[in-house]
């Protein structure tokens, strides 16, 4: 440190005598620490969505006027939610939602969607639910064929299948979904990528003995929802394949937020937002603790959709409630200094998360996939 706090203090022309390279040279040899950005370059992606999250939970946390005892399994007790979620300040409330979120996005990463602030993010395909909202993350651009929820194959070539057939990643992409649809939208014989979701088990080579219960856990449990798990086998399910096979490139998609608030049950679809930031932060800390990911993971955080405002709207989504085009979008990488909420920035948009993951990666997305978007701006 001393030796970039003299020459940083020193006459200009000190500073030019001394060649950036030759600082470099220096500060290696004296065993100082550059920056982050510089010391590890990002080798792994982690996209996580969780669907149908509304940005005003995100920013705002739990909204005192929606938690009722009839927002919760019809009529229990909320007051040990009151307990966990509520406070007084906005900042308060959202820590106690989502406390790895705010840390670990918080101070460095940049923080796309807080209206409140002055940034908005949208999707664009104007349809504002989930598979249209899946396949412009995944590909960067909206497709008007996708028109519904139903379990098709994506007919688009995502950013996980074009890395996956580069020969730098190939066989290292994973997509792990609640939703049987995320298997379809991620497309597997596109990808020829590790592709699992819902009740599908999950064999793999050696077969980690987790990797059986969990298989177990999937069939045996009852089915709340025909065509998707809690979120809870998913997550696992991923996080024993991290374990197992080190993928580079790594998607996970939750739905409990969007089952229950369609449900009308906004107590549970806190305590799945609450869970969601639990899944990250075991995620993340797995990750620190392997040489292949340790300071070298971009994460990125996000949704398919929001959700509306107005009365009962909370509950839904979709072209008859605009409003729940908008959305937030979270990044953090090794050695990024993004001041967490973005403040009074032009409007971001889901088209362009696939540019930006392949970015972190040195790819270049968007000139493989000119309808993508562009790279979002993380300066
Ligand atoms: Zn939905």
């Amino acid at each position: 440190m001393l030796l970039v706090l003299r020459v940083s203090s020193a006459p200009m022309k000190t500073v030019s005598f001394l060649s950036l390279r030759n600082l470099l040279v220096l500060s290696l040899l004296c065993g100082l620490r550059l920056p982050a950005q510089q010391q590890t370059p990002v080798r792994n992606v982690v996209l996580v969505m969780t669907d149908g999250m509304r940005w005003q939970e995100i920013f705002r946390g739990a909204d005192e006027t929606l938690l009722t005892p009839e927002n919760y399994y019809n009529k229990r007790d909320v007051a040990p939610l009151k307990q966990q979620f509520l406070a007084a300040t906005a900042e308060e409330r959202r820590r106690k939602l989502m406390p790895f979120f705010w840390e670990h996005f918080g101070s460095t990463g940049f923080i796309f969607g807080d209206q409140d602030a002055g940034s908005t993010a949208s999707v664009t395909n104007g349809k504002n639910f989930s598979y249209p909202g899946y396949s412009e993350t995944l590909t960067g651009h909206p497709d008007p064929r996708i028109d519904s929820n139903d379990d098709k194959p994506n007919p688009n070539l995502t950013v996980l299948a074009w890395l996956n057939h580069t020969p730098k990643f190939k066989g290292s992409v994973a997509a792990f979904g609640a939703w049987h649809t995320i298997a379809n939208a991620v497309n597997a014989e596109k990808c020829g990528c590790v592709d699992n979701a819902a009740y599908d088990p999950l064999v793999i080579s050696p077969m980690p003995p987790a990797l059986a219960v969990l298989n177990a856990v999937k069939r045996d449990s009852p089915r709340e929802w025909d065509d998707e798990t809690f979120d809870a086998p998913t997550f696992y399910t991923a996080a024993e394949y991290v374990k197992a096979k080190k993928p580079h490139v790594l998607y996970i998609s939750l739905g409990e937020t969007d089952e229950w608030a369609h449900a009308g049950n906004y107590g549970e679809y806190l305590l799945s937002a609450n869970r969601a930031d639990q899944y990250l932060k075991q995620l993340w800390d797995l990750l620190q603790s392997m040489p292949e990911y340790r300071d070298s993971t971009a994460l990125i955080f996000t949704t398919d959709h929001g959700r509306g405002t107005v009365g009962k709207a909370w509950q839904t989504h979709g072209e008859k409630t605009p409003e729940s085009k908008d959305i937030f979008i979270a990044v953090s990488a090794p050695g990024m200094n993004g001041n967490g909420v973005q403040k009074n920035v032009a409007l971001v948009t889901q088209s362009q998360v696939a540019a930006t993951l392949a970015r972190f990666l040195g790819e270049d997305w968007k000139t493989a996939e000119p309808a993508a978007g562009a790279p979002l701006p993380l300066k």
